[in-house]
């Protein structure tokens, strides 16, 4: 029996499974598609921060080298390089100043010899404010007297750390420079510095990727992340040492780690630089905070929801249930009530005993396991009984079967119930086998045996004996059938009465009603008519035959030995009746023939028939 709790429970089981696999399944959706969403994303920031690097690496060797060309080119430094005056010195200078002011990242322009010794030197120091200054450089690198061959005119150094003396602060620098020839000869070089940190930032700065610019060698210049020359201190790292890529130039290797590459040929610089980036870990770190965020409002919110319809979608069928509850506990009250109170058997359909009702096994004193599985006819009374038969062929006719059946409790005892058997279906057209419902009818059946049997000699009484004679009547007249009747009396009762006494003459009459009922056939129905009188109806029965019977009759009486008494005599009259005459005037003719033989001498059987054939016949 299903609890109502429990469909609160099942619905709200059934559904948070429901909402574990709508979780699941949002889960694997959110997840795939905002990780679709992350790499478009990842790879349109790649793709701009790469057109911007581009641009910006293209802006900056642009406009140094125009600064560079210009001062080389320009009349100021042709004459000076001509003359050495101080007026051309100072025109040079004056162009140096204002090229030096033309850009913020630009920090030191030089005028050196071919020595390397500045002939003339300009400072930025802190903002626009120009300072000369002829203390030397110091470089790790010479630059060359050849006359650049690329594009843009001028020879760019490798990107590093400063190392000025005059500007104490540390920052990535760049030099850009050009030989000056005198004639044939080499006079110096016209060198711009320019402060790179602006571009670096450009370059390294972007919120969602982690970026790198690496040397050909593999050196981490640059980076977004906290390490290598970027952070304070400057310190290099070696992109090998942290991601274990050995050859940055192979694009391959790097895109399998997920890194995107870019060659920054607008830097033409001896020692190439490669812009590397990769979506940045605390960008994805923060994503994947934001999505499991989103996963576990999705799961709360749904689950929620599941235990709420659960309860909603259970109220209705728990009502249900609880009506059904109800309406079983009903049944099982009737159920009860009905294996209590009403004699019930059933049998399968070879007529079997499968199951029987409290009440038959209080009534017929089995148990259970007496009956099951035997034959409905071990209950019978009477063995050779065909009435089970009877009850077999009404029901193979679809038809249920109503009446007695008088049976035979566990003891030996009769009993009697009064039955309705019903055909049993399954599924209301598979015959299983039959249902008997029963009343017991055991008592009622005493009282009318009471009822019908005269107290004293045990066989029927008067009322019950008219009955007989009326049934027999109604049969005659409806079917043309003739009985006979004999009328007997005892002779000289009176004497016995006399002599013996009342009790005797009782005791006697009781034991001639045993004669008279084992001496007859079962069908003639022997009672007693009053006093020391007993009628016999013999149905079918003709005339002459109920004349033997009379005889054989007489003779048992006048042969039995009665304790006390001796020998005894009766006296019949015999009458046949027939459809054309009456009842009453049967039994009249019968008495008369009995009056007949009482005259002519008693222990006689008398009736129309010829006497001397009786005799001769008997
Ligand atoms: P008969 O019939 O041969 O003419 O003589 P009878 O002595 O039998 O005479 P009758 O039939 O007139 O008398 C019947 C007697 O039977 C009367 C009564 O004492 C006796 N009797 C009737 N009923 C009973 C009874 O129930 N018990 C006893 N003990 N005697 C009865
Ligand atoms: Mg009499
Ligand atoms: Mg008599």
């Amino acid at each position: 029996m299903v609890h109502n709790k429990n469909i609160y429970y099942r619905f709200i089981v059934s559904l948070l499974f429901f909402s574990v696999c709508i979780t699941l399944l949002s889960v694997y959706l959110v997840d795939h598609h905002s990780k679709r969403a992350m790499a478009t994303s990842m790879a349109e920031n790649t793709a701009f921060q790469q057109r911007s690097a581009i641009y910006a690496t293209q802006a900056f060797a642009v406009s140094s080298a125009r600064a560079v060309n210009t001062l080389w080119e320009s009349e100021e430094l042709r004459r000076y390089i001509r003359t050495g005056s101080a007026s051309s010195l100072a025109e040079t200078e004056n162009l140096m100043r204002n090229l030096l002011k033309m850009s913020f990242s630009y920090y030191r322009i030089e005028l050196i010899d071919d020595r390397d010794q500045p002939l003339s030197s300009f400072y930025r120091v802190a903002g626009d404010n120009i300072v000369r200054n002829l203390s030397t450089h110091q470089r790790t690198y010479s630059f060359s007297a050849a006359m650049p061959t690329n594009n843009y005119g001028v020879w760019f150094s490798d990107l590093t750390l400063s190392n000025d003396s005059v500007v104490s602060e540390s920052f990535y620098m760049v030099s850009v420079s050009k030989p000056v020839y005198r004639e044939d000869e080499l006079f110096g070089h016209v060198v711009l510095y320019l402060n790179m940190d602006f571009l670096v930032n450009v370059l390294t700065n972007n919120g969602n990727l982690d970026t790198y610019l690496v040397n050909d060698s593999g050196t981490i210049l640059a980076s977004s992340k906290a390490f290598g020359l970027k952070n304070s201190p400057h310190q290099p790292g070696s992109f090998r040492d942290v991601y274990g890529i050995e050859n940055i130039q192979s694009t391959e290797s790097l895109t399998e780690q997920g890194f995107s590459a870019l060659n920054l040929i607008n830097l033409p610089m001896s020692d190439g630089i490669t812009l590397i980036s990769h979506a940045a870990t605390d960008f994805l770190e923060q994503r994947e905070e934001e999505e499991t965020s989103l996963l576990i409002n999705i799961s709360l919110t749904v689950m929620i929801f599941s235990v709420v319809s659960g309860i909603l979608i259970a109220i209705n069928p728990s009502r249900l249930v609880k009506k059904l509850e109800n309406v079983t506990k009903e049944r099982t009250r009737y159920m009860k009530m009905l294996d209590q109170y009403v004699p019930l058997v059933e049998t399968d359909t070879n007529g079997s005993i499968t199951r029987l009702s409290q009440a038959f096994l209080n009534i017929s004193g089995y148990r259970e396991e007496d009956l099951v599985g035997e034959p409905v006819s071990v209950l019978s009374f009477d063995k050779g009984n065909d009435k089970l038969e009877e009850v077999f062929d009404t029901l193979s006719s679809g038809l249920p079967w109503q009446g007695e059946f008088h049976n035979r409790t566990r003891r030996g005892e009769e009993f009697w119930l009064f039955s309705t058997v019903v055909p049993l279906y399954e599924n209301e057209k598979d015959l299983v086998g039959y249902m008997s419902i029963s009343v017991d009818k055991t008592e009622k059946k005493h009282l009318e045996v009471i009822a019908e049997m005269d107290s004293l000699t045990e066989i029927y009484n008067r009322r019950k004996i008219d009955n007989c004679l009326q049934q027999e009547y109604e049969r005659s007249k409806r079917y043309g059938s003739l009985f006979s009747v004999l009328m007997i009396d005892v002779d000289y009762f009176k004497n016995v009465n006399d002599k013996y006494g009342h009790f005797v003459g009782d005791k006697v009459l009781h034991r001639l009603a045993i004669l008279l009922n084992e001496n007859t056939r079962t069908v003639d129905e022997v009672g007693r008519w009053g006093g020391e009188e007993f009628l016999v109806v013999c149905p079918e029965t003709e005339l002459k035959d109920a004349v033997t019977v009379a005889e054989n009759l007489r003779k048992v009486v006048e042969l039995h030995e009665f304790p006390e008494v001796g020998h005894i005599t009766i006296s019949i009259g015999i009458e046949v009746f027939k459809p054309e005459q009456g009842l009453k005037q049967t039994l009249e003719q019968a008495d008369y023939y009995l009056y007949q033989a009482k005259k002519q001498g008693r222990n006689r059987v008398v009736s129309r028939l010829p006497q001397a054939k009786t005799l001769q016949e008997a």
